[in-house]
């Protein structure tokens, strides 16, 4: 059943403005939001401070659509208190006017979750309700099991959404539809013919003013264990038995399941030249803001093949790609070829959308020598929903897909857990390039990184 009201904890963040409130104006415009719309923040607000406050969001952070924000804008409230208050859940339950399954999403900095399903269980705004937990769903296997303990003593697990925007993306969502939308992939898609798998999440900017934030989290944390573990699982997981919500994440959680735990030698950390002059930056911090990662997955599929993640901040450009090398073929008929000549497949996430199929062929010329070229789809790059307005919308509908369960988000947790903070040393690296150099090491014997390119020439 769908919801009857949206309650939003961090009403007046930054998560709030940045990404909240468009994708709510969104859901206005669709039709989709004809319920009350609470607030909840400890800033002085009235109703109408709150209305312009997203009204300034909006415009700032996307397009505002007068219809559809008048539309919100009548739904909108505001309640202030502090969430250790048991009168500001006194408040909400007065707001609610008596809706029966409200979603409470706590966009909030994690060290209140506790404290908020406390107070809304004992003002009795548990029952029937959906709840949404933001990223970062715990810091390690310890403390997401805590959380996950202390949701479930209000929330039964059908009912609690921890969201990972990246899961709501598009060329994401893309992955899961091309693997088991076509046939042509699962013959090749295994031991026999896969080499290797990269994945590249590169940022050219450094910490943007959250020095502080990232330090405390760091690499690993920030991306590696949620949005690219959640990439891999779509990469190499077995085909569900249907898209439903569950037989999904039963697939994830096998796959993850089966991932190795990571142990310090399969760790390259790094850290750029400049990162202690950041502001909020500790001036001895050896937090991580490049990491490479070199994974195993032991099932019959997957025996052997490494997969390699490596994602950090001030490298040469922003991009995301998979890079899945093939098998180069068993006789090398062709002995002037390279030798790392193989064929593969490549995905392109981010800033732009691609899919793309590299073979070789004949360069002219006498000789039996091949070149490499790539059959490229570029697949209608429109984001016609943004993550957040997909990911509301669904969890106001009870729908969890897209949002990761208790015992994956543990088990995502388990693979990185030996190797959080100080488990590997970490290497100073030249802003504008691609990490320490031994990141290149780990990757030794299996050629070398692909770089990704923003040039559609090359
Ligand atoms: P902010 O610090 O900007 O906002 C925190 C919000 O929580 C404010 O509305 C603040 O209210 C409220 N708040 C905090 N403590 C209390 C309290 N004791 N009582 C009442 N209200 C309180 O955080 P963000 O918006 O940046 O982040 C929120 C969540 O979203 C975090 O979990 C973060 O990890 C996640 N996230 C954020 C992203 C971003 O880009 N910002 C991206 C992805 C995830 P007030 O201002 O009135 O004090």
């Amino acid at each position: 059943m769908d919801s009857d009201a949206f309650v939003f904890f961090g009403a007046s963040g930054d998560l709030a403005q940045k990404k909240i409130f468009p994708a709510l104006q969104a859901l206005a415009g669709d039709g989709r939001l004809d319920i009350p719309v609470i607030g909840i923040a400890r800033s002085n607000w009235s109703d109408a401070h709150f209305r312009e406050h997203a009204k300034a969001a909006i415009q700032k952070h996307g397009k505002l659509d007068a219809k559809a924000f008048q539309h919100l804008a009548q739904r909108l409230h505001y309640v202030r208190g502090d969430y250790a208050d048991a009168q500001t859940f006194k408040r909400l339950v007065t707001a609610l006017n008596g809706a029966a399954r409200p979603l409470h999403y706590l966009a909030i900095p994690p060290s209140r979750f506790e404290t908020v399903i406390e107070g809304l269980k004992a003002a009795g705004c548990t029952q029937g309700a959906r709840v949404v937990v933001e990223k970062p769903f715990g810091r390690d296997l310890q403390s997401a099991r805590a959380l996950n303990a202390a949701l479930h003593q209000s929330f039964d697990e059908s009912s609690v959404f921890r969201i990972d925007h990246y899961l709501g993306k598009e060329p994401v969502q893309n992955l899961l539809y091309y693997r088991f939308a076509n046939a042509f992939l699962e013959p090749i898609w295994s031991r026999d013919h896969v080499a290797s798998v990269q994945i590249t999440m590169a940022e050219s900017f450094g910490v943007q003013g959250r020095g502080a934030f990232y330090d405390e989290v760091g690499t690993l944390r920030d991306v590696v264990q949620n949005h690219m573990l959640q990439v891999l699982t779509l990469l190499a997981m077995d085909p569900p038995i249907s898209q439903d919500a569950e037989a999904l994440r039963s697939e994830k959680l096998r796959l993850f399941q089966a991932i190795r735990p990571l142990s310090p030698a399969d760790v390259v950390r790094g850290q750029f030249l400049g990162y202690h002059d950041e502001k909020g930056v500790a001036p001895d911090s050896n937090v991580e803001t490049f990491v490479a990662v070199r994974l195993a997955i032991d099932t019959w599929r997957w025996a052997g093949v490494p997969f390699y993640i490596r994602a950090g901040k001030c490298l040469p450009l922003t991009c995301t790609e998979v890079h899945v090398d093939l098998k180069a073929p068993p006789q090398a008929l062709f002995p002037k070829d390279p030798p790392h000549a193989a064929n593969f497949v490549r995905f392109r996430l981010s800033p732009d959308v691609a899919i793309g199929q590299g073979a070789r062929i004949k360069a002219p010329g006498e000789g039996m020598v091949g070149q490499g070229v790539e059959l490229v789809a570029e697949p209608d790059t429109r984001e016609d929903m943004l993550p957040y307005e997909r990911l509301l919308g669904d969890a106001l509908r009870g729908d969890a897909t897209l949002f990761t369960r208790d015992d994956c988000v543990e088990a995502a947790w388990q693979i990185v857990d030996p190797v959080l903070d100080a488990a590997a040393p970490v290497e100073v690296y030249t802003p504008g390039t691609w990490g320490p150099p031994a990141s290149d090491e780990l990757i030794e014997g299996q050629g070398s990184w692909h770089n990704p390119s923003l040039d559609k020439s090359t």
